[in-house]
C-alpha cells in the first residue's frame, strides 16, 4: 500500500491528495512499501552468496582472521551476535547500500533501502540500518512487527529513518 510522504498515512495507489493531512500527491509522492516477503527472499539471497565468501575464511591460511576476530569481541550479550560472519554482513549491506541503496539480493528483487521521504541514503544511515539487522537480526525484527508496523520498519529502520520500498523504472 503506498503512504503518503507527508505524514505516512496510507494513501489508495492513483489518490490525488491525503485524506489525512492534504498533502498533494504527485506522481512520485507516493512511496510502496516492499513485503516483509520480499525482503526475506532478498536476505536469503544475500546469505547464501555471503556464504559462499565466508567459506574461503575457513581454509588454512584465511582462517586466522575469524580466529583473531574471535578472540576481540564479547560473545555472551543476549539476543547479540558479534561474530565474525555478522561483522561481514554489516560490511556487506552498509557498502552495498550505502553506495547503491540495494544489496545483490535486493537487486534481485527490485527493492531498495530509501530515506521515509524516498530519497537515497548515505553511508551513515546504511549502517545504522546494518546494525540490526547484521549482529541482533531477530530482536530487530521482532521490535519493528510490534513498534512500527504501519511503514513495516525493523527496529534499527526506524532509529536510521529508512523504509525498504519497491524500486520502480
Ligand atoms: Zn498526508
Amino acid at each position: 500500500m503506498p503512504y503518503c510522504k507527508s505524514c505516512g498515512e496510507e494513501v489508495p495507489a492513483g489518490a490525488s491528495f491525503c485524506r489525512k493531512c492534504g498533502a498533494q500527491l504527485n506522481r512520485g509522492a507516493e512511496l510502496v512499501l516492499a513485503s516483509w516477503g520480499e525482503r526475506f527472499v532478498a536476505w536469503l539471497i544475500d546469505m547464501i552468496l555471503l556464504g559462499v565468501v565466508l567459506a574461503w575464511f575457513r581454509l588454512p591460511g584465511f582462517n586466522w582472521v575469524p580466529m583473531m576476530w574471535r578472540g576481540t569481541v564479547p560473545h555472551w550479550v543476549p539476543f547479540v551476535d558479534f561474530g565474525f560472519k555478522n561483522a561481514v554482513y554489516f560490511v556487506y549491506w552498509t557498502l552495498l547500500e550505502g553506495t547503491y541503496g540495494q544489496s545483490v539480493g535486493k537487486m534481485a528483487m527490485k527493492i531498495e533501502v530509501a530515506h521515509l521521504n524516498g530519497g537515497s541514503i548515505d553511508t551513515v544511515k546504511a549502517a545504522i540500518q546494518s546494525v540490526g539487522k547484521a549482529f541482533l537480526l531477530p530482536l530487530d525484527c521482532v521490535l519493528g512487527w510490534i513498534l512500527y508496523p504501519s511503514r513495516q520498519q525493523r527496529l534499527f529502520n526506524y532509529l536510521s529513518e529508512t523504509v525498504v520500498l519497491r524500486k520502480f523504472g
